[in-house]
């Protein structure tokens, strides 16, 4: 069964001249690397938020949001916010604590979880994302590369199902995305996380996915493995 469903979604802002998404109906399976490409203004961020119930009462919607199955309104709020993840452009909108280590166990100390099981559990993450050396700093301190690493190791810490993407590389430099997106593809592989990667450039991203969404005013033209994307693109 997929994992996330868009089921002829359409959406217009009270204030939009048109609609941003128009029936949009796609599916993610579970462990699949999926990248939603589309010039900007195109409505990756729009349909990401969809997926976030975040604007929803303000604008008009049609169609379904399904998450294993279920329509997203009648998924528990607390389970969707656990099991599907979000990292957006900029960590600073993201990150909560003034140091990095109180940034990390800020959502299991949330979820009540005990101190040593938080410990095994940040201690695994930090090894995995190779930031032992930052635990004990202030984020302000830290470059962008590494607010955007921690950002995205505390989402993880979480334990989510589903990774969604809005560019979450678009302020970094060249060398910090490469170990960011390497990272992604690593706990896609490693551990089946399944991911919804939005991105307006091609380069670094394309050879990542198993599938393409390309979106172009509203509209989801493409729906393909990236070779033959590639081709019609
Ligand atoms: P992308 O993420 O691909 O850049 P967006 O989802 O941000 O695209 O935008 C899709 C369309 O919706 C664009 O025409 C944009 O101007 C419009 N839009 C986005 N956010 C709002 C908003 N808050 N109010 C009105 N229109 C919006
Ligand atoms: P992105 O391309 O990353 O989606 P945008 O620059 O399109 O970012 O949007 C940045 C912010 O501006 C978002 O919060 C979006 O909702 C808002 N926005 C975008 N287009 C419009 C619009 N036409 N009217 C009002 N708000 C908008």
């Amino acid at each position: 069964m997929a994992i996330l469903e868009a089921k002829n979604l359409t959406f217009s802002y009270p204030d939009g001249d048109r609609c941003a998404l128009e029936d949009i109906s796609f599916a993610v399976n579970p462990g699949e690397f999926v990248l939603l490409l589309g010039p900007s203004g195109s409505g990756k961020s729009t349909l990401l938020r969809l997926f976030k119930r975040e604007i929803a009462p303000h604008g008009r919607r049609e169609g379904e949001i399904l998450f294993r199955g279920k329509p997203l309104e009648r998924t528990d709020k607390m389970l969707a916010a656990k099991k599907i993840g979000f990292v957006f452009q900029d960590p600073e909108n993201q990150i909560v604590m003034d140091h990095v280590l109180d940034e990390l166990v800020f959502g299991l100390e949330n979820m009540g979880m005990e101190t040593d099981e938080m410990r095994k559990r940040v201690a695994e993450m930090a090894h995995f994302f190779g930031i032992h050396p930052l635990l004990d700093k202030e984020i302000h301190h830290l470059s962008g590369g590494q607010k955007q690493l921690i950002n995205l190791a505390s989402v993880l810490l979480m334990g989510p199902d589903v990774l969604l993407l809005d560019e979450p590389t678009a302020q970094l430099d060249p060398v910090a995305t490469k170990d960011f997106l390497h990272i992604i593809k690593r706990m896609n592989e490693e551990f089946g996380l399944t991911v919804l990667l939005a991105e307006h450039r091609l380069d670094e991203v394309f050879p990542l996915a198993d599938r393409v969404l390309f979106l172009e005013r509203g509209k989801l033209l493409l729906d393909e493995p990236p070779k033959r994307a590639l081709c019609r693109m």
